[in-house]
């Protein structure tokens, strides 16, 4: 914003501040801009031209002005308009101080692209000065991503990574848009904690108020812990009816471990291949993602992998339909495995949807054949529905429902909290029978008396503002454009999802499937310069990840695929290059 703006009612009188003379006045009465509009000339005692200018008047007010017309110091010469005459706002001067009329003439943008500040405010200083207010009072301090870049690199441990080669400083958000330090809009496509959007009023609201009256421990009593228990449990199969509260889906599966231990008295854990779980020491031991990948130990020996059923890169493709129980044929070989290494069964545990897999829709009947074996060897059937859960998916409001699959344990983080950090842990009143062994459960920010409040009211926003349809109307929509990108863009070779979770794979050659991982990255760096955040995934990280809060509107999905288009076909470019 290159002036400054004074807020008074509409008819509010407008006076010069300095001896001038009129260079013009006019209407510019499209919306947005400014209505009626002045530009004064005038001159410094020492003989040097300024201009002053003065938008969102009144233009019957300044009618009789005229070019050349000289304004006395004080005098009246115009009033503030309306909000049908003055471009359309709420009353208020925009006050503009400009050395020159060379770029623009009388026609001053009111605002500029941080990018070229330094240009604009060479034209346009900051007109503080004029107004006898402190300069420094009245200039936003803009942080530098340069110095909080510096500043991280010499605090934090090198393994704190940040998303982007040029990575963004974000300081607002608003329903599914980021603001960065310049007041620059994102489109957040990637962000899924958001579930009902950033900054939603009414999760404000209750923390405000909650934070002003007690948030206490589970130690003590109030109604909002049944109250958060029992809105999970009417959404959830009737046999979960029983709750843990902690922090994060960290500890909700750290905990999960231990339930499941604690019932079935054994050890072996049968997880899936690039799965994550969580960065605690018992969760990085069930994530493959973690102990597979760069810096891990391998797998423990009380811990079985198995493969993704990924109908894209597995052995049973998109056209066999009886592909979802042939993937779960490996879980025996799993079971035998353990048995060998000495480990009885203990538990199953996957994402419904595997997300760092490369966010990944399992083929019809895999989750309900797994379950049906776990249990049948004696274990626990654990769905990670951090990612999946609460309406995401569109058309079911959990991952394992999308499957005809009942879990044994749910667990729940990210989305619950909608930033505020909440895990859960919903189990059976058989499972929680088994934990009640002597040792107290307690967890000091675990079911906090406002976690307890945020958690429900969350769940009762997915349900008032309709986010689930719009996962599955907005969903659709994604899933369409990004089938007809894939025929025109060779470089996609997959197109997989459901409602607002969705993976692009990019690859090489759609023949061998050769994953196009270095592109991945530049479409995700360049969406980004484009100011939409997407991610990448996946055990090449060649798949565009797509995941926004579940408030994204069809035109922000339109912007985005017509941006994907066209960055994809740079990218197909530097493909041919290669
Ligand atoms: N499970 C899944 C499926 C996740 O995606 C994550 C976080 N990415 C976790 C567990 C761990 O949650 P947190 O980071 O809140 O501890």
């Amino acid at each position: 914003h290159l002036g400054i703006d004074v807020f008074a009612p509409d008819g509010q009188d407008v006076f010069a501040p300095y001896d001038g003379i009129v260079v013009s006045a006019v209407d510019r009465a499209q919306r947005l801009d400014y209505g009626g509009v002045v530009v004064l000339a005038h001159k410094t005692a020492h003989g040097d031209d300024f201009y002053t200018l003065y938008g969102h008047l009144d233009p019957h007010t300044i009618a009789t002005l005229t070019p050349g017309q000289t304004i006395n110091k004080g005098a009246k010469f115009a009033a503030l308009g309306s909000v049908e005459v003055n471009g359309g706002w709420q009353p208020h001067l925009h006050f503009q101080l400009g050395l020159s009329l060379i770029v623009h003439g009388d026609d001053w943008p009111g605002v500029a692209d941080p990018d070229d500040v330094i240009f604009y405010a060479a034209l346009y200083p900051n007109p503080a000065i004029l107004l006898g207010l402190d300069e420094v009072q009245m200039t936003y301090e803009i942080a530098s991503t340069e110095t909080a870049q510096t500043d991280r690199a010499e605090r934090f441990g090198a393994n704190l990574k940040l998303s982007y080669k040029a990575p963004v400083m974000l300081l607002r958000g608003w329903r599914n848009y980021l603001y960065d330090q310049y007041g620059r809009t994102y489109l957040d496509a990637y962000n899924n904690v958001p579930h009902v959007g950033h900054a939603h009023p009414r999760l404000r609201e209750i923390a405000a108020r909650q934070l002003g009256l007690i948030n206490t421990n589970t130690r003590y009593l109030h109604p909002a812990q049944a109250e958060f228990a029992a809105a999970l449990q009417k959404r959830l199969p009737q046999d979960l009816t029983h709750c843990y509260f902690v922090t994060s889906g960290s500890e909700a599966n750290e905990l999960a471990l231990r339930l499941a231990r604690a019932h079935t008295g054994a050890r072996g854990m049968i997880v899936q291949e690039h799965g994550y779980h969580g960065h605690t020491t018992g969760t990085i031991d069930i994530s493959p993602y973690k102990f597979n990948g760069p810096g891990g130990g391998g797998a423990p020996d009380w811990v079985q992998t198995v493969e993704v059923a990924d109908p894209y890169r597995g052995r049973y493709g998109y056209d066999d339909l009886a592909a979802g129980p042939k993937y779960a044929a490996p879980v025996d070989d799993a079971l035998m495995a353990l048995c060998d290494r000495g480990h009885q069964l203990c538990a199953f545990i996957a994402e419904s949807y595997p997300s760092v897999g490369g966010q990944i829709e399992p083929p019809a009947g895999y989750l309900a054949a797994v379950y049906e074996k776990i249990r049948a060897a004696g274990g626990v059937c654990i769905a990670d529905e951090v990612q999946t859960g609460l309406g995401r998916l569109g058309d079911a409001y959990w991952g394992f429902a999308t499957q005809n699959a009942t879990p044994d344990m749910v667990i729940l983080g990210k989305p619950v909290g909608n930033g505020h950090p909440i895990g859960v842990v919903v189990t059976t009143a058989a499972i929680a029978e088994s934990f009640a062994n002597g040792i107290e459960f307690f967890s000091t920010f675990g079911g906090t008396t406002l976690a307890c409040l945020i958690g429900a009211e969350v769940l009762q926003i997915v349900d008032d503002e309709g986010l689930q349809e719009n996962a599955s109307k907005t969903g659709a929509q994604l899933l369409a454009g990004f089938r007809k990108l894939q025929s025109s863009h060779d470089l996609i070779g997959d197109v997989r999802g459901r409602g607002l979770f969705l993976g692009v794979e990019l690859v090489s050659d759609r023949k061998t499937k050769s994953p196009a991982t270095a592109l991945a990255g530049y479409v995700a760096n360049r969406m980004r310069k484009e100011r939409i955040l997407i991610g990448t995934d996946g055990p090449f990280d060649n798949v565009l990840k797509i995941r926004p809060p579940l408030t994204i509107g069809v035109e922000d999905c339109e912007l985005l695929l017509d941006r994907l288009d066209q960055v994809l076909c740079e990218a197909e470019l530097i493909n041919q290059d290669r």
